[in-house]
């Protein structure tokens, strides 16, 4: 790394994205205040992600990435969350059982507050509005626009709430098979949706009895790196866009590395510690203790930009958002700059052109990523290359649009020599008092036409799909893998 690196050198760079805080020093200790808090997940958890996803990356795992676009505070339930890691847990459920790999889980969950946003102001009838940033800076409501630094601190305590809650209902039978409808499947309506999802259930239900009974762990290799790997208990990860940088710092941590991480490496550990070189395998580095994954969204990606500064020193794997404007050397240039070791499980490209798109750029960025030697994990988010306007207004996205990426990305991963190591998107298991899921994107084998949108479109971001369409995404995948 040429320039030295430290959690606040991002600072001396263009910011895009940028809040305007109007009071500075209520800002500075709302930061202070949260530096002093704890870390929400620790260096060994970092790790372990590191290396699942170094297997993704050599096929042999699969990496499931999703969740909401933005979660609300309002939402911190245990409806909403409870939900949302049943269809993680169903959508990996039936990849599992097609592709025959593990599925690394990480949810858009736990932290996921702030959204970049195309103009920094918004029309409300005669009027002009700061836009909405997300509920960590300011209010979906027009009046309350003005960012506010409490709310960093809020976005602290609701990503600690719903974590806390996440690792209690995983380690607590929620995510076992023998409870699946535990998971919210009641409510699927469609009697063939159900029944091919029930079948796996009960398939993989017997083949875990089997492995029991024979005294077989499965998951001995997949779970190097120390922590959990019991039959019944389940890794997952939560991730978030790292936008407020502001707030990451805060929580950007130095610890030691793990003694099981740096002794199970390939490489010797050093014992020289270079502290303006934080990516070197040297014993210490920091890791941003605020979630396990953190990723660079499409806006954010400049070379010389404070969010690349600061995402080059940090430990985590981070993923980084490639759309149809990243050229081919820029992403090679951006890859030397944030993992120039080009250590393995580091880096995870999340390709969201639009089914429009695909063509014209995916097989240029593989070919230049692969010429270039640098070990990524390739993720499709069929979804944020294709958000239209309804003709009521509404932004939507169609599924067959969706699927028509998806599969184009397959082919072109192939065609390439490639592999898509898995999928990021935007989806619920959210379901209103009657039970019915969200109408936020159209078609799906629910059919879900223009005009039901309406009926209970409940995002305030992004359009979702909900529960019925994720498990049809699922079942496509899945079936690819089996081929
Ligand atoms: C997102 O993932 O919610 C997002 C804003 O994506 P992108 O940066 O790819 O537009
Ligand atoms: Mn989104």
């Amino acid at each position: 790394m040429s320039e030295s690196w430290s959690p606040s050198s991002w600072k001396a760079k263009p910011v895009a994205q940028g809040v305007a805080y109007p009071d500075e020093q209520k800002l500075s200790k709302v930061l202070s205040k949260i530096s002093t808090l704890p870390p929400l997940v620790t260096p060994s958890e970092i790790e372990r992600l590191r290396y699942q996803l170094g297997l993704v990356q050599r096929n042999e795992a699969f990496l499931l990435h999703a969740g909401d676009c933005a979660e609300s505070f309002d939402a911190c339930t245990h409806e909403n969350i409870s939900s949302k890691i049943g269809l993680i847990l169903s959508f990996s459920l039936i990849l599992i059982w097609g592709a025959r790999l593990p599925v690394v889980r990480i949810g858009r969950i736990a932290g996921q507050y702030a959204k970049p946003r195309s103009s920094n102001v918004e029309r409300v009838g005669d009027r002009e509005v700061l836009s909405f940033r997300g509920d960590n800076v300011n209010g979906l409501d027009h009046n309350d626009r003005t960012p506010d630094p409490e709310r960093l601190l809020s976005a602290y305590f609701h990503s600690t709430t719903t974590l806390n809650h996440v690792r209690s209902l995983l380690t607590s039978g929620f995510a076992s098979l023998h409870h699946p409808s535990d998971w919210s499947l009641n409510h699927v309506r469609s009697p063939s949706l159900r029944h091919e999802f029930e079948t796996i259930v009960e398939g993989l239900s017997d083949a875990l009895d089997f492995s029991r009974t024979i005294g077989v762990d499965s998951s001995a290799s997949y779970e190097r790196g120390g922590g959990r790997g019991t039959v019944g208990e389940v890794d997952f990860y939560t991730s978030h866009e790292g936008l407020m940088l502001d707030y990451e710092e805060a929580l950007t941590r130095e610890f030691a590395i793990p003694t099981s991480v740096v002794a199970a490496d390939s490489r010797p550990p050093s014992t020289t510690t270079r502290p303006d070189d934080p990516q070197k395998p040297t014993q210490k580095a920091f890791y941003n203790t605020s979630a396990h994954f953190l990723w660079i969204g499409d806006r954010t990606r400049q070379l010389t930009g404070a969010h690349v500064e600061y995402f080059r020193g940090i430990r985590n794997p981070i993923g980084i958002k490639v759309g149809p404007s990243m050229a081919n050397d820029e992403l090679v240039r951006l890859l030397d700059i944030v993992n120039p070791d080009k250590e393995s499980g580091r880096i995870t490209l999340i390709s969201r052109y639009g089914a429009g798109k695909i063509d014209n750029h995916l097989a240029g960025h593989i070919g230049s990523v692969q010429k270039s030697g640098h070990p990524v994990v390739w993720i499709c988010d069929p979804m944020h290359g294709n958000t239209q306007t309804s003709s009521s207004g509404l932004k939507t996205r169609h599924f067959g649009t969706i699927i028509n990426e998806l599969i184009a990305c397959l082919r072109i991963h192939t065609e390439c020599g490639s592999r898509l190591g898995g999928v990021s998107l935007e989806f619920t298991g959210e379901l209103n008092d009657e039970g019915f899921s969200v109408t936020e994107c159209v078609g799906g084998s629910m059919e879900l036409s223009e005009e039901e949108l309406g009926l209970r479109y409940q995002s305030f971001c992004d359009p979702r799909l909900n529960f019925e369409q994720s498990l049809d995404v699922a079942f496509l995948v899945s079936n690819h893998f089996k081929q």
